[in-house]
């Protein structure tokens, strides 16, 4: 065992860990953050757009040299269906002045970055390491963390170690995930000309577009897609929920593959080569569903806490990850002040969590997860009918036109839905999200 005892070993380089090591280092005290990716980000993987707020407090101006890829000034949500889609497409101006709101990134370069900023401000870094487990003294509390051979001392442990968080279980705090706690993520990133990336999505200079859609891209299973613009590259994907991808019989690689060849996606990717293919999990639980976050001499942040949003419209989880990363180093340096490490000394973090926009926004959309698990007519019906009431609307082949009402009802009818569906969805869509 090595004599030397950190104030805080952290447990994962992703934008979690390195944001508490940055704080912590700051803060003057010693901090190990082990990473068992070669490089940190090297592991990683995230749809790609970075809500710049969280980052904002402790690097005032990040984008300035934090290697973002554009700063999304457009957004698309599509419902859509074999043949066609309906788009809502808003793009503001507002977005395009400091502080900016949201960047998309590529994490290999990106976290990378981050932990060199936190490697710069004091912390040491040591990555091809995989922590196996939890160093306990005889009294079964926790003093830091065994890695191979090896065991290193610690006041504090910080699990920032993502989604499958081995050592939130070893502590006790989770048991093993289970499907309907989480989605599973596939991602490609496809090369194409900057040029040629501005021209299709009406880009100019540092703008990006960010894209979601609902319906045929998860063959109506609950889910949906996302498009992210970067630099020279377009980064397309799937997020689904995994209990629903493993009671069908649909694989998710040929998913992207559809997905991909849809008349509305691929002019956007065509003439385009694949650089990067990745999968991953995501927590879906959201609030009902968050694991107790500390305990004596550990705290767990970022997606080992679960702390992700998805509303179908916006998923976030980086945001969440750096603030609780923030607020997990502030809770250790208020502890190093008492010399106490004990869990009633830890519970700071809870507090520091449910007075900032984590708890409250988690709060906000806690009946999501339940609302789309539940309303399988979004991702199938309501794509089709949006798809056909328009089809009508815009159609004309001299046959005699009808009025908006009796068409819209016709179209409900056609496909099962009484209007008391369609209310009782639409209320419960709007407090749900
Ligand atoms: C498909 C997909 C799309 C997403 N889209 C978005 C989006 O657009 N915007 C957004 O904000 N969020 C998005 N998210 C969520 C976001 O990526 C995560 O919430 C975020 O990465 C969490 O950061 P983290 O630091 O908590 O964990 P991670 O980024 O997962 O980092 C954990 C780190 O711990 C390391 N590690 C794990 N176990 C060990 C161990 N035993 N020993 C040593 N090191 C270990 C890993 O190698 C990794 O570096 C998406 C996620 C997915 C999968």
């Amino acid at each position: 065992m090595s004599e030397e005892r950190f104030d805080c070993i952290i447990v994962g380089a992703g934008p979690a860990g390195s944001a508490a090591a940055l704080t912590l280092a700051r803060a003057g005290l010693e901090v190990l953050v082990i990473e068992r990716g070669l490089q940190a980000g090297s592991k990683n993987m995230t749809g790609g757009r970075l809500y710049a707020h969280a980052l904002q407090k402790i690097i005032p101006n990040f984008w300035e040299e934090a290697p973002v890829e554009r700063r999304v000034v457009k957004e698309t949500i599509t419902m859509i269906t074999p043949s066609g889609s309906v788009s809502l497409d808003y793009k503001s101006q507002r977005y395009n002045q400091e502080p900016y709101h949201s960047f998309t990134v590529l994490r290999a370069q990106f976290d990378q970055w981050l932990a060199t900023k936190a490697e710069e401000a004091g912390a040491v870094i040591a990555t091809g390491v995989r922590v196996d487990d939890l160093l306990r003294d005889d009294q079964g509390k926790i003093i830091g963390v065994i890695a191979g051979e090896d065991q290193m001392l610690a006041n504090v442990v910080i699990a920032a170690d993502g989604v499958n968080s081995l050592l939130a279980q070893k502590a006790g705090l989770r048991g093993e995930l289970k499907d309907i706690h989480v989605a599973t993520g596939v991602k490609e990133v496809i090369e194409l000309p900057r040029q040629v990336i501005e021209d299709r999505f009406q880009l100019t200079g540092e703008e990006g577009a960010a894209q979601l859609f609902v319906g045929r891209c998860t063959q109506g299973i609950q889910g949906g897609g996302f498009l992210y613009t970067n630099k020279n590259t377009i980064s397309i994907g799937l997020v689904i929920t995994s209990g629903a991808i493993g009671k069908s019989k649909i694989k998710i690689a040929d998913l992207i593959e559809e997905f991909k060849t849809h008349p509305n996606i691929a002019p956007l990717v065509t003439g385009g080569k694949v650089v990067e293919y990745s999968a991953h999990l995501v927590p879906e639980g959201g609030l009902n569903m968050l694991p107790a976050l500390y305990t004596d001499g550990l705290l767990i942040a970022g997606d080992a806490a679960g702390l992700v949003l998805n509303t179908g419209y916006m998923v976030r989880g980086m945001d969440l990850a750096i603030y609780s990363g923030i607020a997990a180093a502030q809770t250790v340096i208020k502890a190093k002040e008492k010399e106490d490490y004990s869990k009633t000394s830890l519970s700071h973090y809870q507090e520091l969590l449910k007075n900032s926009f984590v708890m409250k926004d988690l709060e906000t959309y806690k009946n999501a997860p339940a609302f789309m698990e539940q309303t399988t007519r979004i991702f199938t019906t309501y794509p089709q009918l949006a798809d056909n009431i328009l089809y009508k609307l815009f159609t004309v082949y001299g046959t005699p036109a009808q009025h908006l009402l009796p068409m819209v009802m016709g179209e409900l009818k056609k496909n099962n839905i009484s209007i008391f569906d369609l209310v009782k969805d639409g209320i419960k869509g709007v407090r749900a999200l």
